[in-house]
């Protein structure tokens, strides 16, 4: 347990924590919305900390993260909870752990050596907060992020962009790269199917990149929620206004969860969905959770040709050469050392 970061103290021994734009007031023997922060006689806590309920070596394409180090390992690493309620949610054993089972924290205690030790010792490149939002052990993850990169190890911050604009400043410049899941563009969709706004989650894309973070978005593609041509043009348009460099992350949806109504992805929809985001004029659109030859690989976007064949979450081939297309020479942005 820890004292939280980015809370206010209220009139009778409530708080105020500003972690994450819920803002939640929390009154003295409650929690808030992630279930993971208490108010213990006027102060919150971080009850997570160091916690770890997930802790596995993956591929860095697995995150997902395309131009950071291809085909390089990250240790990434989740406690529970989370401050969405996604409906479609992948890990919601992890996520909504706490809300699920009478506020219970399980996780495996950890320091943030351990965590850097670890990683090392399985040749990890970086470390990735992932699986769970990492916001909700933000004390954890922040403390983990500067000891990483003192023993010269990456960050990689895997979230749904549901971050305070205090907190992504503060750690910021601890993250080498972000996927922030972009789930819709209407606010009726965070709003029914997440229990949060879109609005904050824009900002924090913005933010990422004025920060200078390396940034990769990625959207699941919902039939009947979020798969009009119109709304994956208004994202498409949204990131190629900040920059065509973003890479953007189309992947097929599959029942789960509360979700279990609306199909798999047809595999057409995510070509479409690619069609639009390249037709923007975004320079890398990826279609994930798809055996779809080709959708994964990084395409020259000047002449054409393949520069890294992906293949299954693995790097089979990288021809870039400093960072760049052999053939044109043209610079691919993203951190390729
Ligand atoms: S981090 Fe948790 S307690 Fe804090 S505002 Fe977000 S949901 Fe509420």
């Amino acid at each position: 347990m820890e004292i939280a970061r980015f809370q206010r103290s209220l009139n009778n021994k409530a708080a105020k924590c500003f972690l994450c734009p819920h803002g939640c007031r929390i009154a003295s023997g409650k929690r808030g919305i992630c279930r993971v922060r208490e108010n213990l006689d006027g102060t919150v806590y971080s009850l997570n900390y160091g916690r770890l309920i997930s802790a596995n070596i993956d591929p860095i394409e697995k995150k997902p993260i395309f131009h950071l180090a291809p085909g390089s390992l990250a240790y990434s690493i989740a406690t529970v909870g989370c401050n969405f309620r996604c409906h479609h949610c992948q890990n919601y054993e992890i996520s909504q752990y706490p809300a699920r089972h009478h506020n219970e924290i399980p996780g495996l205690p950890h320091t943030p050596a351990q965590v850097v030790m670890t990683a090392q010792a399985g040749g990890c490149a970086s470390i990735s907060y992932t699986y769970v939002e990492p916001t909700i052990f933000y004390e954890f993850a922040y403390d983990t992020a500067k000891l990483a990169h003192q023993a010269g190890l990456k960050n990689v911050w895997v979230s749904n962009g549901y971050i305070g604009p205090e907190a992504t400043r503060e750690i910021a410049p601890y993250i080498d790269a972000a996927n922030i899941d972009l789930k819709a563009f209407t606010d009726r969709f965070y709003r029914e199917v997440c229990g949060a706004r879109l609005q904050p989650v824009r900002n924090t894309i913005l933010l990422l990149h004025e920060l200078g973070v390396w940034l990769e978005v990625t959207t699941l593609i919902i039939p009947g929620w979020n798969d009009s041509s119109a709304e994956l043009k208004e994202i498409a348009d949204f990131l190629v206004a900040i920059s065509p460099n973003i890479p953007w992350h189309v992947s097929r949806f599959w029942p789960t969860y509360q979700m279990l109504n609306p199909p798999p992805t047809p595999p057409e929809t995510l070509h479409r969905a690619r069609e639009i985001g390249l037709n923007a004029g975004l320079h890398q659109v990826y279609v994930g959770n798809l055996r779809d030859p080709g959708g994964e690989d990084t395409i020259c976007p000047q002449c054409g040709i393949i520069l890294i064949k992906r293949h299954g979450f693995q790097a089979m081939k990288n021809r870039l050469q400093r960072g760049a297309c052999p053939q044109c020479s043209m610079k691919i942005a993203g951190i390729w050392d």
